[in-house]
């Protein structure tokens, strides 16, 4: 038996309904289409952060959920129970005053992960101390496990660029420690989330630096490739394009089209501008500080600060391995 197409709709419609009338999801007032979707969209979240609560379970769990302070996931130390705390595609109050690679207020685009984990004592009994005095409590092999997990699957989710996983401590430089030189980077990047280089890798760069620039390597250098690779370490008085314009016009360099093996390129900049025209001092060596806990963690917690050609070496054989978009910043 045959029937017209608008009598198989009256008939379809008493049991799924069809037609014109489910193109429409009816909501009181108005009704939403959404059969089209537009293809100018991404993820909420483009970066990972991870961060210490420096305190016990329960208390990280009571002040994660009473107070104002939030994060979207908590890890505790044992066990293999993950507490999920806030919505992924919700904002989680994680990060404060935060700033990677020229983009500010990072709660807006991050999941953050806080991990139970007491983050460090003093050695001479004070509430805090400088880095030599301190002594940093390790994360359990358990937890670690639990950390990779977790991380693997944001990343699955999110698929977060490997220099937008990052520490508290690299997006609030100077504010921030956690989760300090003993967080398992390393690992997590064996596991596909996140960036790490080896000690080859930082060896063969040193070689590349040796060959290109016959000089002492310069603080602005450094500087140079820390902001490039994210750190906020600027003048407050100088924005964002008169860094990039300046790096243009006095050596036609551009920093939005990075050339990473143009090392001595690079160190020609040195003739035009010093380095504290454009970078902050004291935020450039917290900058160091928080670039060396992430990426050089037995240089950091030795207290002696690696020479420049090192720590260049390092930024350098990052940038290679994971080709960034210089200041254009997470998810763009
Ligand atoms: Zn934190």
């Amino acid at each position: 038996m045959k029937f017209p197409a608008s009598a198989i709709c009256i008939i379809a419609t008493i049991i799924i309904s069809c037609g014109k009338s489910t193109d429409y999801i009816v909501d009181k007032s108005y009704q939403i289409d959404d059969k089209n979707s537009s293809r100018g969209q991404n993820e909420r979240a483009s970066s990972l952060i991870f961060h210490y609560t420096a305190l016990p379970f329960e208390e990280s769990l009571r002040v994660l959920t009473a107070g104002a302070v939030s994060a979207h996931w908590l890890v505790p130390e044992n066990g293999n129970k993950i507490y999920k705390l806030v919505d992924e595609n919700k904002r989680a109050y994680h990060a404060g005053i935060s700033t990677w690679k020229g983009r500010t207020n990072i709660n807006d685009t991050s999941v953050g992960v806080e991990i139970v984990n007491l983050g460090f004592m003093c050695l001479d009994g004070n509430a805090d101390c400088t880095k030599e005095k301190r002594k940093w409590f390790p994360y359990p092999e358990e937890q670690q496990t639990l950390i990779v997990e977790l991380a693997k699957d944001i990343q699955k989710r999110f698929q977060i660029d490997p220099l937008c996983v990052v520490a508290h401590s690299d997006i609030a430089v100077g504010r921030k420690s956690d989760p300090g030189p003993l967080f398992p980077w390393k690992l997590l990047a064996e596991n596909g989330v996140g960036s790490w280089v080896t000690e080859n890798e930082i060896i063969r760069e040193i070689q590349n630096i040796n060959k290109n620039i016959h000089s002492d390597i310069s603080r602005l250098l450094v500087q140079i490739r820390l902001y490039e690779f994210g750190y906020e370490i600027k003048n407050l008085n100088v924005s964002d394009n008169f860094v990039l314009d300046k790096m243009k016009k006095n050596y036609g360099y551009d920093a939005k089209k990075i050339q990473i093996s143009d090392l001595s390129a690079l160190s020609e900049f040195n003739k035009y501008i010093s380095d504290e025209d454009i970078f902050d001092p004291k935020l450039t060596d917290q900058a160091i500080d928080s670039f060396l806990m992430h990426y050089l963690p037995e240089e950091y917690l030795s207290n002696k600060i690696p020479e420049n050609k090192k720590i260049l070496a390092t930024l350098q054989a990052l940038l290679i391995k994971y080709p960034n978009r210089a200041r254009i910043g997470c998810g763009f």
